[in-house]
């Protein structure tokens, strides 16, 4: 059995908003209900668990019955960062049935049910594996005001969710894992300091995750091109 665990525990104190983003509106839908759907179509993915803020949780679950969200099958309280809220996800997993888990944040609606089915293919082949996408601009290392070099940018791709483990590969990862540590924004890290390769499968840079107003304004373009 193949699991997501999605991310959405976070507070949204970078969007001036009283509501968390996940749950602001997009075309009249919440962000996390648009996100989830995509994780119901998926057919690599049988299970859903979503992590929430604990004032959030109760009723969330009739809330995605009446979307149709079927694959839903627990929802679980968040903690401090991102890397506690995705820790008390897996330990919400039965063992003895989980293959792949898929980590996704819940604010990322635009990925497609083929970019996951690829990561969770990989994952299962390779053991880890994440999405990506190109890096358009020119990245600069910097310290005290100043460059300090230019990186290749042909070399460098940025990190996306999906982000799919054989469920052994992230418990052990889980496991050594200090939550706390603010450098740990992804599972990857956690798998890189095992020393455990982690794949890359490309993806669209149209996988934004809506973190201010303005990506809002974005998601709402994106969702009407396309
Ligand atoms: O804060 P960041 O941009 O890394 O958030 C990425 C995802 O992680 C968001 O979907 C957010 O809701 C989630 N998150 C969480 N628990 C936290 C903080 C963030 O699940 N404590």
């Amino acid at each position: 059995m193949n699991i997501a665990i999605i991310a959405a525990a976070g507070a949204g104190t970078r969007m001036a908003s009283d509501r968390p983003k996940q749950f602001l509106l997009l075309a009249g839908t919440p962000v996390i209900i648009h996100t989830l759907k995509v994780f119901e179509q998926c057919e690599s993915i049988n299970e859903v668990i979503v992590v929430l803020p604990a004032a959030e949780s109760a009723g969330f679950l009739s809330l995605a019955a009446k979307f149709g969200l079927r694959k839903v099958a627990r929802v679980v309280p968040g903690g401090v960062t991102r890397a506690d809220s995705v820790k008390r996800g897996l330990l919400a997993i039965r063992a003895a049935t989980a293959e792949i888990v898929a980590v996704h944040d819940g604010v990322r609606p635009f990925v497609t049910a083929e970019e996951i089915e690829a990561v969770v293919a990989a994952a299962k082949t390779d053991g880890a594996a994440i999405l990506v996408a190109p890096v358009t601009d020119t990245i600069k290392q910097v310290n005290d005001q100043r460059v300090v070099t230019s990186l290749d940018r042909g070399a460098l791709r940025r990190a996306l969710t999906p982000q799919c483990f054989r469920y052994d590969v992230l418990r052990q990862a889980y496991q050594a894992a200090d939550v706390t540590d603010p450098s740990v924004t992804d599972e990857s890290v956690l798998v890189e300091k095992l020393g455990i390769p982690v794949s890359i499968i490309e993806g669209s840079p149209r996988n934004i995750k809506v973190t201010t107003a303005e990506d809002l304004v974005v998601a709402e373009a994106i969702l009407s091109a396309y």
